[in-house]
């Protein structure tokens, strides 16, 4: 059908159903990209205990971390969030059976949700900051060293409260440059470096920290590794905003992504070889502290994690690298291996919520399952990837903007390819789609997709 027709079924289908139009929001900025210029990737001063630096700093009186911090803009705050977060459908799912369809004939569609699914209370109290501060600090410049959390609208509305984003560079640096004293800085919800810390106190900025607690739980963990000498062995992915965070406030550390890592660093343990040494410095050269001599590193080790990992995985990982110390230091193994659990439970509840909503015996009447969340954000991606090994059908969205008119959706594929399928939605029959998103997606923008897709459906089924 040529677009334009596509354009006036749509328009008739949303009068003839009765819903809403979708909120139209700003269009999405162009993503940030890496500059080619030169940035700077900041050290960490040395200091003698960096637990004890990062509590100094976040005691300095222009240092704002909680609610409490700004008590007279919080029922602005809450007015914003009700507006911009919240949603009446998904709220009424909840409350009920978790199932809703509208349409009829050929064009219904049924939507079944995750029993536990969306925003965290994490990502939820990191938005509820940054907003604190934009209405905090109406007059001063205000900057963010990363995205807020991987979701463009959210990212978006901060640019639109007048949020500068702190540009990274193509060689992995920021460019601080344009950060002032007197300005104000906000951290993200993944946490900042040490040495992202150190600079700001040093300069005097203003500082809002919106790292979620479950973020700090683990930096309290690796405090205590640090304390007893032990090298931090960190399950999650180098490249990704918490580690970064995580690592430097290790002493000594190396970072797995998988089970087939972990095994790979263990093998090593167990049968050190210098041929293997080498190896082990290339495979890792990107995912270790500087200095890291894996004859020294690897015989006291204690295990972390990025907190959106899969739970089962990290703990598959912390025995593994239980069983290979007991094997390779028999006597006194208890001293030289120490695990916490530390994987948030906000993400572990959506993991477990998916599984249930594929082992269901219902599951064979879904179409397809439709993840909502950032194309950058892990614990959606983890989302994605249950339903996908299962051999479910899954399409992985992050806005309504990807439910396109001409019947096609752009959604990224597990390898992280972004593509377009065309003919997306059956137009002959009624369908039934499992939803779920991720821990960093409002619920409205959720039911900003719901309803695109029941407006596209109405639009290409014809009546019966
Ligand atoms: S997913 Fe967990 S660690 Fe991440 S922001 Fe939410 S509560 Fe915090």
């Amino acid at each position: 059908m040529p677009s334009w027709r596509l354009a006036c079924a749509l328009a008739a289908a949303r009068c003839a159903s009765g819903l809403r139009a979708p909120a139209r929001r700003a269009a999405p900025r162009a993503p940030r990209r890496a500059s080619a210029s030169e940035g700077t990737i900041l050290e960490a001063r040395e200091v003698a205990n960096k637990k004890a630096e990062r509590r100094r700093i976040a005691s300095s009186p222009t240092f704002f971390r909680t609610h409490g911090d700004f008590k007279e803009e919080q029922a602005v705050v809450q007015e914003k969030m009700l507006a911009e977060m919240k949603s009446t459908l998904l709220d009424s799912m909840r409350a009920g059976t978790f199932e809703t369809s509208r349409g009829e004939g050929n064009a219904a569609v049924t939507f079944r949700l995750a029993q536990e699914y969306g925003m965290c209370w994490g990502a939820e109290r990191s938005i509820e900051l940054a907003l604190a501060a934009t209405e905090k600090y109406p007059d001063k410049r205000k900057h963010i060293t990363n995205e807020l959390l991987h979701n463009p609208g959210v990212n978006n509305m901060l640019a639109d409260a007048g949020v500068e984003f702190v540009d990274k560079t193509a060689d992995g640096g920021k460019r601080f440059d344009d950060v002032s004293p007197g300005d104000v800085v906000i951290l993200p919800a993944f946490g900042a470096t040490l040495a992202e810390m150190q600079h700001f106190d040093d300069m005097g900025v203003t500082t809002v920290d919106t790292t979620c607690p479950w973020v700090t739980k683990v930096w309290n963990v690796v405090d205590k590794q640090v304390a007893k000498g032990m090298t931090t062995v960190i399950h999650g992915k180098y490249a990704h905003e918490e580690a970064i965070a995580t690592a430097s406030y290790c002493d000594n550390y190396i970072m797995v992504k998988n089970i087939d890592e972990a095994e790979y660093v263990c093998r090593y343990i167990l049968n050190p070889t210098p041929e293997g040494k080498e190896a082990l410095l290339a495979k890792f050269a990107k995912a270790m502290s500087k200095g890291f001599d894996p004859d020294v590193h690897l015989a006291k080790v204690g295990l972390a994690n990025q907190t959106t990992m899969y739970k089962k995985e990290t703990q598959a990982i912390g025995k593994l690298f239980e069983l290979t110390m007991i094997q390779k230091y028999p006597e006194d193994a208890s001293d030289r291996f120490v695990a916490f659990d530390t994987i948030c439970d906000a993400t572990q509840v959506r993991q477990d919520a998916i599984q249930e909503m594929i082992q269901d015996p219902k599951v064979d009447e879904l179409d397809f399952i439709l993840v909502v969340g950032g194309f950058d954000s892990s614990n959606t991606a983890h989302l994605v990837e249950i339903p996908h090994d299962a051999g479910k059908t899954v399409f992985h969205i992050n806005e309504g903007d990807c439910i396109r008119e001409d019947n096609s959706v752009k959604h990224r594929l597990l390898n992280g390819d972004v593509v377009i399928e065309n003919d997306w939605l059956p137009a002959d029959r009624p369908l039934k789609i499992g939803v779920t998103s991720g821990a960093s997606t409002p619920d409205a923008y959720v039911q900003d997709a719901l309803e695109r897709l029941v407006l596209l459906k109405a639009a290409i089924s014809p009546a019966a």
